[in-house]
């Protein structure tokens, strides 16, 4: 479902920084975190600015690609500009906008998880805890359903997360997890930008090793690529 347009404070934030050259905060609340900022220049990042993990991404992506949560597209221009073939998604029809103002050849609103009518795509990436439009874990079945339905044969899935559990550990390594309670990776979200505000969303972080058995469990291989500085990595799904 895509979201609409005034309950959407990030596309909002994504536009007035595309049409004029800056925006305002963008508040993320959190029941399990503290109230936080994403600095919306962040999302603007150039190829040079982006952390390692999404260069290797970037480099790695092939044939037809699939920018799945594309945002203000930063990462579809970079591979437009290394000349590879890209099609940009996202359910903010604002963010849309900003990204065909800036030079995104094929944008679309559109919900990964709704029936798209596309040809399959080579390549589905999915950047800055890419994980996280998984929502929660017991949606990894039909997320990887929908990974099957998109990816051509020999097609491979990239994307990256990182594993919360360094959020509860202790100085001597044993964890403050309640085991009984849900995935120490399941977090939810709401944003705010001026008067905008979001509804709250479920987003997922997953570690390596929990991916990768439920990318199993679907018939997916999961391969680390590179891990980053902070519990984070760039995985492969084929
Ligand atoms: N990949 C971008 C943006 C990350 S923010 C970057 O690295 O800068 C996550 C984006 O995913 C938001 O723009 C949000 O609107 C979009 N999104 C969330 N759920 C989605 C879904 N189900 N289908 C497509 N896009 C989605």
């Amino acid at each position: 479902m895509l979201l609409s347009p005034d309950k959407d404070p990030m596309g909002r934030a994504i536009l007035d920084r595309a049409t004029t050259g800056q925006a305002g905060r963008l508040r993320v609340f959190s029941s399990q975190f503290e109230e936080d900022e994403l600095p919306v220049g962040q999302l603007f990042r150039t190829y040079d600015e982006m952390p390692a993990l999404e260069q290797r991404a970037l480099q790695e992506a092939k044939g037809r690609i699939l920018d799945v949560g594309a945002g203000s597209g930063c990462h579809a221009l970079a591979l437009q500009a290394m000349g590879k073939e890209v099609c940009a998604i996202d359910i903010s029809t604002l963010a849309v906008e900003a990204m065909r103002l800036r030079g995104v050849a094929d944008a679309r609103a559109m919900d990964f998880f709704d029936e798209m009518p596309m040809r399959p795509f080579d390549t589905l990436l999915m950047l800055m805890n890419g994980s996280g439009i998984v929502g929660r874990l017991d949606r990894m079945s039909a997320f990887f359903r929908q990974v099957r339905r998109l990816l051509a044969p020999g097609g491979s899935l990239l994307m990256d997360s990182s594993d919360l559990r360094y959020l509860y550990e202790n100085e001597d390594g044993s964890l403050d997890i309640d085991l009984a309670a849900d995935y120490y990776g399941e977090v939810d979200f709401r944003m705010q930008y001026k008067k905008v505000k979001g509804d709250p969303f479920d987003w997922l972080y997953v570690d390596f090793g929990t991916l990768a058995h439920h990318a199993a469990e679907a018939g997916f291989r999961a391969e680390l690529l590179q891990t980053g500085e902070h519990y984070d990595y760039l995985a492969r799904l084929f």
